[in-house]
């Protein structure tokens, strides 16, 4: 199928021009004006902005956690990314414990196979790393799976002790890969939850007094510390204060190859939120927790001055009826994570380019081209040009919605966002040449998406 776009106003993370773009058998063909090709399908775009579509390399779909499974698997979450104009994820592959990194990645695809609207790559968790496995990292960068996350909290989970993270990150300095980390001090973590509860302190709120921004910002540097020693670049996911970002900034300033995410929810909500009434607050039961309204600033800040270099979603969805009821006597058991990998776009258009913290290239960069880059997707991924997947979203500036479980497509019984107004909408979304889609309706079929295997860093 051919689909030419007319007139839009095409922004790239550097460019911006009104233009025509033919795409044909998946591919960006042709970017001009006035083009005079015929196509199975023609879009007028005139007053939209037309972007790459989203990279968000951080979501947790059909993903064990907690002794419950994520509500969104790849059928629904791929489906709600799409009408958010994400047209890419990197999802979470886990390793058990004891079991081999192949046997993990063939369970994930197994999850993914057939059902995904929208192109997915995998990450890949190790919980542990005897020298006996470590050819194995080599293995999974031959197939595609070229960044490996560790847990620096939750012990006696899937936390990782330091010498199995310093032995990733050594043998990424020789395969390519990119170590990936939440970096929060688990053990401490630990005792304050434990001293917590034993005062009787079970409500949601203190899931966030018990996480404070310096357990975060003493396990960044831990783990920059050790990358260096190892040689080998080291990225952060979720990062969420200003504590964590000045050790970010401090290691760039000395050239360090050290790159980091946010998410929508640290930009947007605050630590209020664990103030509502009752149990409310195990909506937002999320790790790192949401932070001193103060934080939002200087994470914007970063991303304007490219210490953060990517916003992701971290989109690990569990229902408030059945799923956040399993910690309604203790905080520790309510399922970590909240839903949010519809709304990345909205809210970075609506929240950062209309207040102008950031202007649209800074947005369509830590959309789309940035992960695309760090995660060996770039250029087929994260750009509008001639030769890259026709993976495109036309954007209405202009269009209202406001946000709530009652019209989001994720399969989410609450949302973190809900009465919230926001400017911008996806109105058509292309990937790989394909409508999927327009107007609000999905057009799609299951299985449209496909596995990319990944390469490493440029
Ligand atoms: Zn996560």
């Amino acid at each position: 199928m051919s689909v030419l776009i007319k007139n839009g106003n095409i922004v790239t993370a550097v460019d911006s021009y009104v233009a025509d773009i033919l795409v044909d058998e998946g591919k960006v063909r042709t970017i001009g004006t006035d083009l005079a090709a015929q196509a199975d399908k023609t879009i007028d775009a005139t007053g939209n902005y037309v972007i790459p579509g989203g990279v968000d390399p951080h979501t947790h779909l059909d993903f064990p956690f907690g002794g419950t499974v994520s509500s969104d698997d790849f059928l629904t979450g791929t489906q709600a990314a799409a009408f958010g104009g994400t047209t890419t994820i990197v999802d979470f592959a886990v390793q058990q414990r004891g079991d081999s990194l192949s046997h993990a990645l063939e369970m994930w695809h197994a999850k993914a196979e057939g059902k995904a609207a929208v192109d997915y790559g995998f990450h890949m968790i190790i919980l542990d790393l005897p020298d006996s496995r470590l050819p194995e990292l080599d293995e999974m960068v031959r197939q595609g799976v070229t960044s490996f996350k560790l847990f620096m909290a939750y012990p006696g989970a899937v936390m990782a002790d330091d010498a199995t993270i310093f032995k990733a990150m050594s043998r990424s300095a020789d395969n390519g890969a990119l170590v990936c980390l939440h970096a929060e001090h688990g053990l401490m973590i630990d005792v304050l939850v434990k001293a917590a509860l034993a005062d009787g302190k079970t409500a949601p709120k203190y899931h966030a007094t018990t996480r404070p921004p310096i357990a975060e910002a003493e396990a960044t540097h831990r783990a920059i510390r050790m990358a260096e020693v190892a040689g080998a670049p080291v990225y952060f996911v979720h990062l969420s204060c200003h504590e964590a970002l000045q050790e970010v900034q401090a290691a760039r300033a000395r050239r360090e190859h050290v790159y980091a995410e946010t998410c929508p929810h640290y930009l947007t909500l605050d630590n209020s939120m664990y103030d509502q009434e009752g149990f409310e607050g195990a909506k937002y039961v999320l790790t790192p927790p949401l932070r001193e309204q103060w934080h939002q600033a200087e994470l914007w800040s970063g991303l304007k001055r490219n210490d953060l270099q990517v916003v992701s979603t971290d989109h690990a969805a569990f229902r408030f009826a059945d799923q956040k009821t399993l910690g309604r006597n203790d905080f520790s058991k309510i399922p970590n994570g909240g839903p949010g990998i519809e709304h990345r776009l909205s809210l970075l258009y609506t929240k950062g380019v209309m207040s102008g913290l950031i202007d649209l290239h800074r947005m369509v960069d830590v959309f789309s081209t940035t992960p695309a880059k760090l995660f060996g997707l770039f250029p087929r991924k994260g750009t509008i040009a001639v030769g890259s997947d026709a993976d495109i979203v036309v954007f209405h500036p202009e269009e209202e919605t406001t946000i709530s479980a009652q019209s989001h497509h994720m399969n989410m019984d609450y949302n973190m966002y809900e009465g919230m107004r926001v400017k911008g909408v996806p109105k058509v979304v292309v990937t790989r040449g394909e409508v999927i889609i327009e107007d609000g309706v999905y057009l799609g079929t299951p299985g449209d998406g496909r596995f990319l295997k990944r390469g490493t860093q440029a």
